[in-house]
């Protein structure tokens, strides 16, 4: 008799017993994440956007050695080195970017590839590359995916100077890993306005010939 009752029970809900699992589910806590409106924060060591980093008085510490982009299995990143010159713009000099004898003149990485397994930071001698916690790398077109270096170099930050610029008066390049850099100095915010100055006279003196 019991068993007759069970049945016609299941027959009697069964066109609406697919809708059990709605009903369940309607009272329970939402987690759904309202992205983009919300952003939940990252891990700490999460493994996202990369940046190229700066010594504290504004200098790239990237050298251009490629070790990043022989490390990276996905052929995501392309280096091309440079020297720096200390040659005066004005007398045809193409500037000092890096502490080191060598600076990264082209550095792009393909976010297309990227496969974000960090093992191009952890090939760089230098800590100028390491990655940040960034993770909107979404885009319309693939062109605009390969970031340049433009794109990668860390800001500046306060006591920063833009490169191109002399290193810190007295100082070797080793000088920069042992922590003797704090800032930009007098005499190298002094270097870069005798740079801009020689270079604006240079192109006032262009101008009248022309004329
Ligand atoms: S994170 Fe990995 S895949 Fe991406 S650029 Fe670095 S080495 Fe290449
Ligand atoms: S980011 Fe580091 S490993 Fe890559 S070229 Fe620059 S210094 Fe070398």
């Amino acid at each position: 008799m019991a068993e007759d009752k069970k049945g016609l029970l299941s027959e009697l809900f069964a066109p609406i017993a697919g809708f059990g699992v709605t009903f369940s589910t309607m009272f329970r806590k939402v987690v759904t994440e309202e992205y983009p409106e919300e952003k939940r924060p990252t891990q700490r060591r999460f493994h996202g956007r990369h940046q190229l980093n700066r010594h504290p008085d504004g200098l790239e510490k990237c050298v251009g050695c490629e070790l990043c982009a022989w490390a990276c299995p996905a052929d995501a990143i392309l280096v091309e080195g440079a020297d720096n010159d200390d040659t005066p713009l004005a007398e045809g000099g193409t500037g000092r970017f890096s502490p080191g004898e060598r600076y990264g003149r082209v550095y792009q990485i393909n976010y297309l590839r990227c496969i974000f397994c960090g093992l191009c930071i952890e090939a760089c001698p230098t800590r100028a590359l390491t990655m940040t916690n960034a993770y909107e790398l979404a885009d319309h077109n693939r062109a605009d995916l390969i970031f340049t270096k433009d794109q990668l170099l860390a800001p500046l930050q306060t006591g920063m100077l833009a490169p191109p610029h002399p290193m810190v008066e007295g100082l070797e390049e080793r000088d920069y890993y042992h922590g003797k850099v704090s800032g930009a100095t007098q005499a190298q915010r002094a270097a870069v306005d005798a740079e801009r100055a020689a270079a604006t006279r240079h192109t006032e003196d262009t101008v009248e010939e022309v004329h």
